[in-house]
């Protein structure tokens, strides 16, 4: 009897080991997510509006950067990093990208830095550097704060790498309709134009979701998107703003997730009507709402692998000032233009010419079969991820990613002109609008990098 039980348990004993060697040897994603507070220690100047006049006072609810690192069958490893931030500039960028690779290991187009655009969160760098007037206090607790991102960004990487377990992948797009064009609607007769259904503009009301379950099919990560600024608020209390309140949201229906939020190209749409609390959180709450709708709905698995490309292409600006032209705006009534000249006026005295062209960075990323990520730089109007799609099928664009440089206007809104075609390069101390050659050496980078990352896939894996 014992001898036979003996027998009987080692049969279980076997199969199951064998029956675990099956699973490990099975071709699996690994993932692992971390995230960190970074809501700053000190009242700062916060980042966004140049209306503002002190710096912040409070906070609604914390910031937070997150790291999802993904590793494919193969070993390929890429990792997503959110901020809760209005932008980051190059500097920070190359920074971090040159740290986490001397840390991990990660070639560029393996990392995807992205930012919400909230705009109640601190200025980082240089990022939108002329919209604001600040004393050599703020300039200090700016670059404290800037030094104190980057060093938590390296070690948040390192903590999702170490969390890093079998995992299984699959996404899917939602809908939710908040976002709206601010170029074509007046932004008062917002709640009637919509009761009436004429909502004038292209607007792209996709949600985007990427889930990561546990092998037992409990959902472990969110990575969703949605194509709109972050500027239902606009006051002095730290807040992630309706992508802070969307992410808190799903983290409370799902408290063993974590969520991520990437923006879309929404320059040239806004969440409104807007500017209460009450407002930013049902935009989040209606946000989750969508996200959570995708999540019990059939999702298509992603087939673990991944391949990244990364490229700059040289976008040149319009017809760039003279020295007499940035003479005469130092002493321009408007405080921005002349604190722009003021800066480029030191940068031709540095170089002896102006900068005539901007090295812009595109990055794709191809998960499994049929998920094309594009992730662009700047804050990108809604023309390009309607192109993008209409071109390239069905892919995910997200704009504010690695490096928020400007406005990147479509040559439509380019022609047009406004802030988000030209007005708004002063803001980020830019000679000038860009040149026309604009969309057409974007979406031809984006076209060449997609071919590369669905090529070397190939047609089977
Ligand atoms: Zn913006």
């Amino acid at each position: 009897m014992v001898h036979r039980a003996f027998i009987a348990l080692s049969f279980i004993v076997v199969f199951e080991a064998s029956f675990i060697h099956a699973q490990e040897k099975a071709p699996t994603w690994q993932a692992g997510v971390a995230k960190v507070v970074i809501t700053p220690r000190e009242f700062m100047w916060m980042s966004g509006y140049g209306a503002r006049t002190k710096p912040a006072e409070g906070k609604v609810h914390d910031l937070w950067a997150k790291a999802l690192v993904l590793q494919d069958a193969h070993g390929k490893r890429c990792v997503l990093v959110t901020m809760d931030l209005v932008g980051i500039d190059r500097v920070l960028s190359d920074d971090v990208c040159a740290d986490l690779k001397k840390r991990y290991g990660f070639e560029r187009s393996e990392i995807m830095l992205s930012v919400s655009h909230t705009h109640c969160g601190p200025v980082v760098g240089r990022n939108l550097i002329t919209m604001y007037n600040l004393d050599e206090k703020q300039h200090q607790l700016i670059k404290n704060y800037t030094h104190d991102l980057h060093d938590k960004l390296i070690e948040l990487v390192g903590a999702a790498q170490k969390k890093m377990t079998p995992v299984q992948i699959s996404w899917s797009n939602g809908f939710t309709t908040f976002a709206t064009n601010r170029r074509e609607n007046k932004e008062t007769d917002v709640p009637k134009l919509r009761d009436l259904g004429r909502l004038k503009g292209p607007v792209d009301h996709e949600v985007p979701v990427l889930c990561v379950r546990d092998m037992s099919g409990k959902v472990r990560t969110i990575v969703f998107g949605y194509a709109c600024h972050a500027t239902v608020l606009s006051f002095y209390q730290w807040c992630g703003d309706y992508p802070g309140f969307a992410q808190l949201e799903l983290e409370k229906r799902y408290p063993e997730a974590t969520a991520l939020f990437f923006a879309g190209c929404g320059a040239d749409q806004n969440p409104l009507p807007r500017r209460t609390v009450d407002l930013a959180e049902g935009y989040g709450r209606q946000l989750g709402d969508a996200v959570e709708a995708v999540l019990k709905a059939p999702m298509k698995n992603v087939a673990p692998a991944v391949k990244t490309a990364y490229a700059t292409v040289d976008i040149p600006f319009g017809e760039l000032p003279s020295r007499e032209k940035l003479v005469q705006d130092t002493a321009s009534k408007n405080q921005y233009m002349a604190a722009r000249a003021k800066m480029l006026l030191k940068d031709l005295e540095k170089t002896g010419t102006l900068k005539q062209y901007y090295p812009y960075p595109v990055q794709v990323w191809q998960l499994g079969n049929d998920l094309t990520w594009v992730a662009l730089s700047g804050e990108v109007v809604v023309d390009y991820s309607l192109r993008l799609k209409n071109e390239l099928g069905k892919i995910w664009v997200a704009g504010y990613a690695n490096d928020v440089l400007a406005y990147i206007p479509s040559l439509r809104v380019l022609k047009e002109g406004g802030y988000e075609g030209d007005t708004s390069m002063i803001y980020y101390g830019h000679p000038c609008a860009w040149g026309p050659r604009i969309e057409e050496l974007i979406v031809a980078t984006v076209h060449a990098q997609v071919a590369r990352v669905r090529k070397r896939l190939g047609p089977t894996r």
